[in-house]
């Protein structure tokens, strides 16, 4: 696997674990998230904002039957914005593997499907969808699982919005290994907890001053957060 062969020295993959492989392929606020997981053989998609499909690609071609699942935040388009160019690869490539898609929100099913049914054929694959939630699903040998977050958005010209659908997510492997994702989060103290002894915790860290307003942590909170984990990737910045 090109991926392997990248990260055999280490350097490619931005964390090694026993059951898990991690790399960001692509974190900037309000333009796009990207992160990819790896248990063992199969790939999982930690949001999927624009440019995923061409951060994909960089890595050779196998992930294209190894991607299990995509496991959304929630709904803001820095972090969905590259579902359809993605899935219309897939569709093109002739991708027939089951592809689990998490999301906290139903809303993206409904583009979806309605994007699936205008190509001739629909997709070669089915999506099974996880209305991501507090009880877990079993996918390659791993245990995933979401908790709600506190977040919002707030633009120049609408101002501040109401919270949406947002979780985090929290996977298990084979011998215990435990990654947690912060999604995009206002600050919530259940988060040490939820963060604790994780053997890696991937946390937002969006602002430099206190905000407020359930939007987003500041670097401070997230680095304080990122002691209590055994290994932390910041994002989102
Ligand atoms: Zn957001």
């Amino acid at each position: 696997m090109k991926a392997e062969m990248m990260g055999g020295d280490g350097r490619w993959w931005n964390w090694r674990g026993r059951d898990f492989k991690a790399k960001v392929l692509f974190s900037q606020k309000g333009v796009a998230t990207q992160i990819l997981l790896l248990a063992k053989s199969s790939f999982f998609l930690l949001d999927c904002g624009d440019g995923t499909l061409r951060d994909l690609l960089s890595m050779g071609e196998e992930w294209i039957h190894a991607l299990r699942g995509v496991f959304l935040s929630h709904d803001h388009p820095d972090h969905t914005a590259g579902l359809f160019a993605l899935l219309s690869f897939l569709r093109l490539a002739g991708r027939k593997e089951t592809l689990v898609m998490a999301s906290p929100s139903r809303r993206l099913e409904l583009g979806i499907n309605h994007y699936r049914d205008s190509f001739f054929g629909g997709f070669p694959f089915e999506i099974e969808y996880w209305e991501s939630g507090p009880s877990a699903i079993r996918l390659c040998g791993c245990e995933a699982s979401a908790f709600p977050v506190p977040h919002r958005e707030r633009t120049s010209f609408f101002g501040t919005a109401g919270l949406v659908p947002a979780v985090g997510y929290a996977f298990i492997g084979r011998t215990g290994e435990r990654v947690v994702y912060s999604g995009d989060t206002g600050w919530f103290a259940g988060l040490r907890n939820i963060i604790q002894d994780a053997d890696l915790a991937i946390i937002e860290a969006t602002f430099s001053q206190p905000k407020g307003e359930e939007r987003h942590l500041t670097l401070g909170q997230a680095e304080e957060l990122a002691k209590l984990a055994k290994w932390a990737l910041l994002v989102h910045r």
